[in-house]
């Protein structure tokens, strides 16, 4: 399959500052050196613990932050390279799914204005063409018309993701970058969402970039997987190999750690010892080194760079 995004050397530092002169006292580096690819129709998911470096991945994918240095290409066009004017005009095809979608809807507005206002905002003036593909994008996400008259606060959270869906999809785009959509819903509600993600995906030939910190729901709905790690990509795959056999060994301690279903085997088997280090201050070499079990001399001082080990597989671990 061809493809869709391309994302090479994605970087975005942030400056710590400090002292009575506030000057620049080292760097945050929140994404460091970041590539990976999605194929047109597919599902690559983007999985690591809270602060390693995802949402703000995501983020410089629809430049709602701008990466210090990096390339994004979409469809072919490299991104950094259009003015405010042109990405503005780019987002129809890229958009965004948070996690809350209470906090982005106005809540004086009904979802059907909700929805016909990013159309006007791209010039979709007519008022019966606004209608229709209002009514329609509500259909497809499983709302009914009456519930368009009604306001986000009569909604609970699960039906606030489908309102939120329904905006994103309605300027019809080619890519979406979900961060952690299901996250804050009942595990019943998570899945109907996640169904209703792969409908709309079907329906619509859309792509996905799936932000989440939960393993099993990531490997529901990827077709293949990023883990990240302190603000890198430390393994790549199908996401069948990467659960089946994953190679490094923070995606190994990760899966270790995910509780077992069984519930007379209700217990956590945590292979994760010690804390995430700082991304201010991050170790030399293996960024995992001194969490890994395997580490050894050389993971202290060099940094291993991802390698393809199998077609489609990339590790960044010394021991490969
Ligand atoms: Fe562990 Fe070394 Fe591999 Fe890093 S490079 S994951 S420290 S074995
Ligand atoms: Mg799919």
């Amino acid at each position: 399959k061809e493809v869709l995004l391309d994302v090479r050397g994605l970087k975005m530092y942030f400056e710590l500052r400090g002292g009575l002169l506030h000057r620049v006292t080292g760097h945050v580096k929140a994404v460091d050196d970041v590539s990976f690819s999605v194929r047109r129709g597919e599902t690559f998911g983007i999985v690591g613990e809270s602060g390693c470096g995802k949402s703000t991945t995501g983020r410089m994918l629809l430049r709602l932050l701008d990466p210090t240095s990096g390339t994004v290409l979409f469809d072919g066009v490299d991104l950094a390279q259009l003015n405010r004017e042109a990405m503005r005009q780019k987002r129809r095809e890229i958009q965004m799914v948070f996690q809350d979608p209470y906090a982005s809807l106005n809540p004086r507005m009904t979802v059907a204005d909700i929805l016909a206002e990013p159309l006007r905002a791209h010039g979709v003036t007519d008022r019966a063409e606004v209608e229709r593909r209002v009514s329609e994008i509500l259909a497809a996400c499983g709302l009914s018309a009456e519930q368009a008259r009604r306001y986000p606060h009569e909604f609970s959270g699960g039906q606030r993701q489908r309102i939120g869906i329904a905006r994103a999809l309605v300027l019809q785009p080619k890519l979406i970058v979900a961060d952690e959509p299901v996250s804050a819903l009942d595990v019943s509600i998570q899945s109907q969402i996640l169904n209703l993600l792969q409908d709309l995906q079907d329906t619509y030939g859309l792509t996905y970039v799936f932000i989440s910190h939960d393993l099993s729901v990531v490997r529901h709905i990827s077709d293949r997987v990023g883990v990240m790690y302190l603000g890198r990509m430390v393994e790549i795959g199908d996401a069948e190999t990467l659960y089946e056999k994953p190679l490094h060994p923070y995606t190994q301690s990760l899966l270790a750690a995910v509780p077992i279903p069984d519930p007379t085997q209700r217990r956590e088997r945590t292979l994760l010892q010690g804390d995430v280090p700082s991304p201010a201050n991050p170790p030399q070499g293996c960024a995992f080194a001194p969490r890994c079990p395997h580490a050894t001399e050389i993971c202290h001082t060099k940094r291993p760079e991802l390698q393809e080990l199998a077609p489609g597989h990339q590790v960044a671990c010394h021991l490969y």
